[in-house]
């Protein structure tokens, strides 16, 4: 088979980063990973290790699905809602366009921060907000995503929208209004994620969820691949 980040392609030059490079937008996972105030921090117990002068390593792992880099199912949110494993797959990989918004902290992404960024037909959007800016220090003032958003990004043939915040909505809320637009439009969500240095522009987005029965979310290891 043609690996087709080495096979010969006509045309102009690939340049280095598009040469099937991939960017990392996941944080680290350990027990220092800011987890929501009150959810399950991450834990991995050691059980035995070669260094012990056991014939394995093999620890075992507690924690939060909503840790790090993770897809919410809609079961997250709402009653009836898809779970983990009901989840299309294919949201998951596939083109998307990496979007910048500025001064988002404290503040609701809208649909006019976004205004001819998303071309009709896009499919995955990835909003870059900078308003959580280290995964092991939890700010509470992270941008949030306003509901109407999400109804004009459907609109546009969004299904996916990844963000950089542990949530797409305010940390105090307990309505979840922009949850409760997710569910409506039926656009899925993965939060976590890490931008730093990304450029805005068109990309793979690779970020499969575990295969958990039941689950109402997944870790992830999201990573873009240049177009
Ligand atoms: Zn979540």
């Amino acid at each position: 088979m043609n690996d087709p980040a080495t096979a010969p392609r006509a045309g102009p030059a690939r340049t280095a980063a598009s040469a099937g490079t991939l960017i990392d937008i996941s944080p680290l996972v350990s027990a220092r990973t800011a987890v929501f105030p009150g959810d399950t921090a991450f834990e991995r117990r050691t059980l035995m290790h070669v260094d012990d002068g056991h014939h394995i390593s093999l620890s075992a792992i507690s924690t939060t699905v909503h840790l790090g880099a993770h897809a919410d199912a809609p079961i997250h949110y709402g009653k009836g809602g898809r779970t983990l494993e009901e989840q299309p797959l294919d949201l998951y990989v596939g083109p998307c366009r990496v979007v910048r918004v500025a001064g988002a902290r404290g503040r609701a992404v809208t649909a006019a921060d976004l205004a001819g960024k998303v071309p009709f037909g896009t499919e995955r959007v990835v909003i870059a907000t900078g308003s959580f800016p280290d995964p092991e220090r939890w700010n509470d003032d992270f941008a949030s995503i306003d509901p109407d958003l999400v109804g004009w990004l459907a609109t546009r043939g969004v299904r996916l929208v990844a963000v950089d915040t542990p949530s797409v909505d305010q940390a105090t809320s307990k309505d979840l209004p922009a949850h409760a637009a997710f569910l409506a439009h039926d656009v899925s969500i993965i939060e976590g994620v890490r931008l730093e240095g990304v450029a805005e522009g068109e990309y793979e987005l690779i970020a499969l969820p575990l295969h958990l029965e039941g689950a109402d979310a997944s870790p992830v290891r999201a990573v873009l691949r240049p177009r």
